[in-house]
C-alpha cells in the first residue's frame, strides 16, 4: 500500500508540512533523519518566532511541533532516506532507507542543511577534538578556556554570545571587517566585553596538544598573507550550510550552491508530486519562521496534487 505523504525530514518544514498534511486527512509519515528537529535543536534562544514574546528555546519550539504534528496523527520513522526514485509508469515514488522501502504518491523535501566546514588540512580528524560546528552541543566543555567562532553571520554572532556563557575569552574571527549579521546582532555582538573580533583574517591551520586535541588555530590576513597563531581549545564553525539534498539525484535541478530550485512561487520542483520546503530550497531566507511558512505551501500543493490525480 501506498503512503499519500511522506515528509522527509524533521525541523521546521516538515513539521509544519505534517501538521498541514495531517489536519488534511492524509495520515503522513516523516521519516525524521537523523537530527530529529532539525537546526533549532542546536540554537539557545530563538526570539524571532512570532507568538512568543518571552523567546523559546529551540528545542522546545521543535519539540511542540513535534507534539503538534502528532495530535493530528503524523506518524514518524526514524530513519535516514538513501535515495528516492520516481516509477513514471505508476506515478508513485519508492523512498529507500537503510533498513527499507516505502512507496508513496507525493514527497515533501524538507532536509535542511548542514554545517560547512571551510577544508583546512587536517581538519576531519578534529572534528569533535576542539574543533565543532554547534555551540549549544559542545561549549560547556570549554569553560575557562580561550575559544574561537569563526563566521561574520547571525549565527556565528549568537554563538559567540552563547560561548561567553563558559568561556574565559570568545575570539570572533571573520574574513572581512565588518559583520554579515543583522544589526542588533552585530551591535550586540561588538558590545560584548568577553568577544574580541579578529578582523580580516581565517583559519589555515590547527596547532595541536599530545593528546590530538585543538591548542591553537594558525591565522592568516586575508590582506596581507601575514600569518601568526593564536592560542585557543575550540573552534566552533559558523561559516553557513549546504542544503542535503544529494540523495534526490536527478529528481530535482539545483542552483550553483546546491539549493533545490523550485518552480517560481510554488513549492513544485521539476518532478511532479515532488515538493522542497525549508532550507534546503530557500537561499534567500532559511528563518525558521520562512521554513514553516514553506512547509505549509508544500502541504497544501501536495494535498491539490492528490486531489488533481
Ligand atoms: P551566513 O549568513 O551565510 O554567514 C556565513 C558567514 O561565514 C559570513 O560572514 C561569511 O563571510 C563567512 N564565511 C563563509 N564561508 C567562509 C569561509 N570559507 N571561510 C571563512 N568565512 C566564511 O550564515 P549563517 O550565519 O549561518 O546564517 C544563515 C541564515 O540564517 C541567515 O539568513 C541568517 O540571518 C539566519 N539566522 C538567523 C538567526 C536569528 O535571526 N536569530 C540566527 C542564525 C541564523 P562573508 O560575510 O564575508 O560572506
Amino acid at each position: 500500500m501506498s503512503e499519500n505523504v511522506i515528509i522527509i525530514g524533521a525541523g521546521c518544514a516538515g513539521y509544519t508540512a505534517a501538521i498541514y498534511t495531517a489536519r488534511a486527512n492524509l495520515t503522513p509519515l516523516v521519516i525524521t533523519g537523523s537530527q530529529i528537529g532539525g537546526q533549532l535543536t542546536t540554537t539557545t534562544e530563538v526570539e524571532n518566532f512570532p507568538g512568543f514574546p518571552e523567546g523559546i528555546m529551540g528545542p522546545d519550539l521543535m519539540f511542540r511541533m513535534q507534539e503538534q504534528a502528532e495530535k493530528f496523527g503524523t506518524r514518524f520513522a526514524y530513519e535516514d532516506v538513501i535515495s528516492v526514485i520516481k516509477d513514471e509508469s505508476t506515478g508513485l515514488f519508492t523512498i529507500k532507507t537503510s533498513s527499507q522501502e516505502y512507496q508513496s504518491k507525493t514527497v515533501i523535501v524538507a532536509t535542511g542543511a548542514s554545517a560547512r566546514y571551510p577544508d583546512i588540512e587536517g581538519e576531519e580528524k578534529l572534528i569533535g577534538h576542539g574543533l565543532t560546528a554547534c555551540a549549544t552541543c559542545d561549549g560547556a566543555f570549554y569553560r575557562d578556556v580561550p575559544v574561537a567562532v569563526v563566521g561574520g553571520g547571525d549565527s556565528a554572532c549568537e554563538e559567540a554570545a552563547f560561548l561567553t556563557r563558559f568561556a574565559s575569552k570568545v575570539y570572533l574571527i571573520h574574513r572581512r571587517d565588518t559583520l554579515r549579521a543583522s544589526r542588533i546582532m552585530a551591535e550586540r555582538t561588538l558590545a560584548n566585553e568577553k568577544i574580541t573580533p579578529v578582523w580580516n583574517s581565517v583559519i589555515s591551520g590547527y596547532i595541536t596538544d599530545d593528546k590530538g586535541e585543538v591548542d591553537g588555530a594558525i591565522l592568516t590576513d586575508t590582506r596581507t598573507g601575514a600569518t601568526s597563531e593564536l592560542p585557543l581549545k575550540c573552534v566552533f564553525m559558523a561559516i553557513g550550510h549546504t542544503p542535503n539534498s544529494s540523495f534526490l539525484g536527478d529528481l530535482v535541478d539545483r542552483d550553483s550552491a546546491g539549493y533545490i530550485m523550485r518552480t517560481p512561487g510554488l513549492m513544485a520542483t521539476k518532478t511532479p508530486g515532488l515538493f522542497a520546503a525549508g532550507d534546503v530550497a530557500d537561499p534567500h531566507y532559511r528563518q525558521a519562521i520562512s521554513s514553516a511558512g514553506m512547509g505549509c505551501s508544500a502541504a497544501i500543493e501536495a494535498e491539490r496534487y492528490i486531489m488533481g490525480h
